[in-house]
């Protein structure tokens, strides 16, 4: 797992001791195991929010793991142009290499730690396919796409994007020293990653080793959520036996843990979860394809302004390689 990693991790800032005293730990409040599916042209994903409702998400709404896959010579695949409004797509490559175009002008390649902070706003097309050197020759895939919601307020905000690479994450260790942290948006311990966000939020990638231990001070106002993407371990203060493909949904408290097996399987050698935490934006959400609504008739009127045109246009260059108009609704 090459997303960025460092020879000593002892000589990173430390995530700094919890004194417990008066302060709660977060348990586990719901444990649940995302579902494998194929997205767009037809790569491998899980869904790992699928069971959870919106209250315990928000201000998330949506997550797929996208593989962890090996794809053979002219296997791998990516999406189509499709259109999105009301929201921000995150696209974090652990392993391998996905480019991205937009109708705004935004795009370039993302590999091995990089993230792709998209703003649709109110309203953007793109398109998220492998390079073609990965499509010729096959090789390692492996990445995360989060949907962090936008509140009614900035839903209708111009597009934006956010071009964020793997050496800008801000690289914690936790106390025992047996965990890496990589901070890619949001505060953790008084550092604040690059990721610039609506609404205040936490995303964090950490890798512990076997049988390290990681506290985390959490704000009491955040919901938080842990996604394991390999290894197992446990989490929470009733210590949840917890592996990959698995979703943690903590409740209320200061604080929250998570421990790594000392006994892992081989082809993981470590516990790789994902943190996930925001101040919930406790509006109505309508979820329809690729829209992120407050209203039925907002979903509406952004299928209508799609089908008008009105979300952007392919750029000139692109229409041969692709099918314009192609939407895909899930
Ligand atoms: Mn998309």
């Amino acid at each position: 797992m090459p997303a960025v990693t460092v020879e000593n991790i002892l000589v990173l800032p430390r995530v700094p001791r919890i004194y417990t005293e008066g302060l709660k730990e977060r348990a586990v409040k719901s444990l649940t195991t995302a579902p494998s599916g194929f997205e767009g042209e037809g790569f491998p994903v899980r869904r790992a929010f699928a069971g959870v409702s919106m209250t315990e998400l928000d201000p998330f709404v949506h997550m797929d793991q996208m593989g962890e896959v090996e794809y053979s010579p002219g296997e791998a695949k990516g999406t189509p142009w499709h259109p999105h409004r009301g929201f921000e797509t995150v696209t974090y490559i652990i392993d391998g290499t996905f480019v991205h175009q937009d109708s705004n002008g935004g795009g370039g390649t993302i590999t091995n730690g990089d993230t792709q902070w998209m703003t649709a706003g109110a309203g953007i097309l793109h398109i998220e396919a492998p390079p073609e050197f990965l499509v010729l020759a096959g090789g390692l895939f492996h990445g995360i796409q989060l949907w962090v919601n936008l509140p009614a307020a900035n839903k209708f905000n111009p597009p934006a994007y956010q071009d964020i690479r793997a050496g800008e994450a801000i690289l914690l260790a936790s106390q025992d020293g047996g965990a890496l942290l990589r901070v890619i948006a949001g505060e953790m311990a008084g550092y604040s990653g690059p990721g610039s966000t609506f609404t205040p939020i936490t995303l964090i990638h950490a890798t512990l080793s076997p049988g390290a231990t990681l506290e985390l001070p959490w704000s009491p106002s955040f919901n938080a959520l842990a996604y394991v993407l390999s290894g197992k371990g446990t989490a929470g203060s009733q210590h949840r036996p917890i592996q990959s493909g698995q979703l943690a949904v903590f409740g209320q408290g200061d604080w929250l843990s998570v421990s790594s097996a000392a006994k892992q399987d081989s082809n993981s050698p470590s516990l790789e979860i994902l943190f996930l935490g925001g101040h919930p934006i406790r509006e109505r959400v309508v979820h329809y394809g690729p829209f992120v609504m407050n209203t039925e008739e907002e979903i509406v009127k952004a299928l209508e302004d799609y089908q008008a045109g009105r979300l952007g246009t392919i750029p000139v260059s692109q229409v041969p390689h692709r099918h314009p108009g192609d939407l895909r609704l899930p």
